[in-house]
């Protein structure tokens, strides 16, 4: 018998009916279904008073609970602490983390409140599994309630080096809260680096080779389990969409020009004003491509209460209307800047008629749009990938992407215009490469590894995947990648991430 699971996140994301399902809160949904399961978290709503008991519905064998925030909470915890001082500082933007006893205070509340309401709810016998940056404080708050079952936390986010997070205010009591889970998932084996580098050294605790280590009277583990996407179902959707009535009108409109393509949350750790700067860039050395491409971004709304985000939309409209002034032709102009979100089926159909999908966060735990963008390509005719080395999903990608520093503008133009002229048998022999990729590492899988690996299942029980996961070494420097040959044999792994 499969123990019973138990997921905590943030925000609880159903999958819904009728709507292409998301992939995470689908590989999620499953495993609960299969066990039989609870899922806890905020319902997104914030009550005007103080925020009443946690509400429960049933679905099958899955029961959800959610539970309103005050608007104390809401802004202490969610807008403050969890948004403002570890989003930032995760992302290693310390220039941009704003921190206050207040917001820590919230964020110590709140997750005392979720340990509190879940506590009651759980059988001896339950897996639990606290998802992200929200919520790490939740498994010693369980703990000092005493539940002693396995709980395993994944953090979505990266993790930031030592250095970085000493600058936070309680930084110890955030790693110590960490140790007292059974099992720590990270995106990367980078992230794993740093947090025991922390363990190590910070908190002079020993740390073994297999990631086991003890800190701060406890004995734990930590491990890579990168995020991935259900790659068939995705291929499959973006052949389903490759001829609709929107991608043909996207198609029409280019006008036989090539579509570079970029999608992404509204946020500060995409990189998008420098990917903007880019694509001028790339108009200002080489005249001759104008007229061959268009640059379309889609930014999806995100977090539009908070000040930050603001004025990055406003400062993205800028930098489209500056470069549109500067290169647009009666008949052409480079940049098609889109503030709002498209559905998932939508944008398959519009990443398979992309040529380049361009791909540059600052910072990402993996970016799982640079996975769909792969997915969806026609394997006959694929497009390009030009990818950020910062973003988690380089790890695996850097044997058929074009990895830049999205930091260097001119490294990033010289990879556009390579990836607009890439001869076709380049593209197929590079998309093949990456393709084995996504598909080694669903989002099944890195589900299944990791709660193979917390409930230290026997082989038999696991839900359903084998074990063959491979992690390539560190990302090489993006100049030497981007020139690099493609070299398919080795093999890497994968996860994923509740919204934000
Ligand atoms: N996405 C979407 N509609 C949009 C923009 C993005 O459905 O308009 C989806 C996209 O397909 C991907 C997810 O949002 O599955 C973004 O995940 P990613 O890991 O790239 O970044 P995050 O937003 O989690 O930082």
């Amino acid at each position: 018998m499969l123990p019973r699971l138990v997921v905590v996140s943030n925000r609880v994301s159903l999958p819904r009916k009728g709507v292409v399902a998301g992939g995470l809160a689908v590989a999620l949904f499953e495993a609960l279904e299969k066990q039989g399961g609870l899922w806890f978290g905020w319902s997104g709503e914030v009550a005007a008073e103080a925020a009443g008991p946690p509400r429960q519905v049933r679905r099958g064998p899955v029961t959800i609970v959610t539970t309103d925030f005050s608007r104390a909470d809401y802004q202490d915890f969610y807008s403050g602490y969890s948004n403002s001082s570890l989003w930032p500082l995760f992302h290693y933007r310390l220039g941009l983390m704003e921190v206050s006893r207040r917001s820590l205070e919230g964020y110590l509340r709140v997750n005392a409140a979720f340990a509190a309401a879940l506590a009651p709810m759980l059988r001896p016998d339950d897996l639990v599994w606290v998802h992200d940056y929200h919520l790490i404080p939740l498994g010693e708050e369980l703990r000092r309630l005493g539940i002693a079952n396995p709980i395993g936390f994944f953090l979505h986010t990266p993790f930031p080096v030592p250095d970085m997070l000493v600058a936070l205010p309680g930084h110890r009591r955030l790693v110590r809260a960490m140790a007292s889970y059974d099992l720590v998932g990270f995106q990367t084996p980078d992230d794993v680096r740093a947090f025991l580098g922390y363990v190590a050294g910070e908190a002079r605790g020993e740390v073994a080779p297999d990631g086991s280590f003890t800190a701060f009277g406890r004995t734990s583990r930590a491990r890579a389990y990168p995020i991935g996407i259900d790659a068939a179902g995705f291929a499959a959707l973006a052949v389903s969409h490759a001829d609709t009535a929107e991608t043909r009108r996207l198609k029409a409109s280019m006008r036989g020009r090539r579509l570079i393509l970029g999608v992404d949350r509204l946020d500060y750790s995409k990189g998008l004003p420098q990917r903007f700067d880019a694509v001028e860039c790339l108009i200002e050395t080489r005249p001759e491509v104008k007229g061959t491409f268009e640059f379309m971004q889609i930014a999806a709304p995100s977090r539009e209460d908070v000040a930050r985000y603001r004025a990055l939309k406003r400062q993205l409209e800028s930098a489209a209307g500056r470069i549109n002034g500067r290169f647009a032709e009666f008949d052409w102009q480079p940049v098609r800047y889109l503030n709002k979100s498209y559905d998932r089926a939508t944008l398959a159909g519009f990443y398979r008629a992309a040529c380049v999908g361009l791909v540059t966060p600052l910072r990402d735990g993996m970016n799982l749009v640079a996975k769909e963008y792969v997915a969806a390509q026609n394997p006959e005719d694929p497009g390009v990938l030009v990818l950020s080395r910062f973003a988690g999903a380089a790890r695996e990608l850097e044997v058929g992407a074009l990895v830049v520093n999205p930091y260097d503008l001119d490294e990033v133009a010289d990879a556009l215009a390579r990836a607009l002229s890439m001869p076709r048998e380049q593209r197929v022999q590079r998309w093949r490469a990456m393709m084995e990729m996504v598909e080694a590492n669903t989002v099944a899988r890195w589900r299944d590894r990791f709660l193979a690996d917390l409930g230290r299942l026997p082989a038999g029980l696991e839900l359903d995947y084998g074990q063959r996961m491979a992690v390539r070494p560190a990302a090489r420097s993006s100049a030497a990648s981007t020139s690099a040959s493609v070299s398919s044999s080795d093999r890497t792994m994968p996860p994923a991430a509740p919204g934000p």
